[in-house]
């Protein structure tokens, strides 16, 4: 089974090289942003909690991230693995997700981490604005605190997964064919 973090800031090129990964290797997609996205439709009570924490680019706490993750984990059928995106994006969110794959005899095949520098993501987040509807991608001060807290709250996780010898930075700039045949020799050695 392959379940794979794959790490970096808002803008990185997460979800681009996600959607590419789940068609060569047949895993399923986990994102929590996604996640929250949907809950925040359908207007449920985890969608409107959530949402106080979205709107400012802050983290929603991590007890409600890792329970609905679990439940995610726990829907899924004979999955081939996970590639997980946005998750996780603290040390206690890493550690229980550990946890979680332990308690089944499983664990993480590897953390693949998209090196993209700031410049270039505040313009790519900025585009993506135009058309993604998100709020938190359309006003500067959300952007700014979203990569504030990527730098404090999320970036200790790469040393987490470093410590194990599971992390393995890529270019993040440069075509998606190109940065997807950086990943794709990455997890081909997993
Ligand atoms: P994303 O689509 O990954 O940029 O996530 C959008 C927003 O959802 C973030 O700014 C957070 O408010 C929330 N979020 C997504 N994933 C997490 C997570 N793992 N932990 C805490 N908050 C999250």
């Amino acid at each position: 089974m392959l379940n794979i973090v794959l790490f970096g800031p808002p803008g990185a090129g997460k979800g681009t090289q996600s959607e590419k990964m789940i068609q060569k290797y047949g895993i399923e997609h986990i994102s929590t942003g996604d996640l929250f996205r949907k809950h925040l439709g359908e207007g449920t009570e985890l969608g409107k909690l959530a949402k106080k924490y979205m709107d400012e680019g802050n983290l929603v706490p991590d007890e409600v991230v890792i329970g609905m993750v679990d439940e995610r984990i726990k829907s899924s059928k004979d999955s081939e693995g996970f590639i997980f995106d946005g998750f996780p994006r603290t040390v206690a969110q890493a550690e229980a997700l550990d946890e979680l794959l332990n308690s089944k005899g499983l664990g993480i095949s590897g953390m693949i981490s998209l090196e993209v520098p700031e410049d270039e993501l505040r313009k790519r987040i900025k585009e993506r604005g135009k058309t993604s509807g998100r709020t938190d991608d359309q006003d500067d001060k959300k952007v700014d605190n979203r990569i504030r807290v990527y730098k404090e709250e999320t970036m200790p996780v790469a040393q987490y997964y470093q410590k194990q010898g599971k992390l393995t930075k890529i270019d993040g700039v440069g075509s998606i064919e190109e940065i997807f045949s950086a990943i794709c020799e990455v997890v081909d050695n997993y």
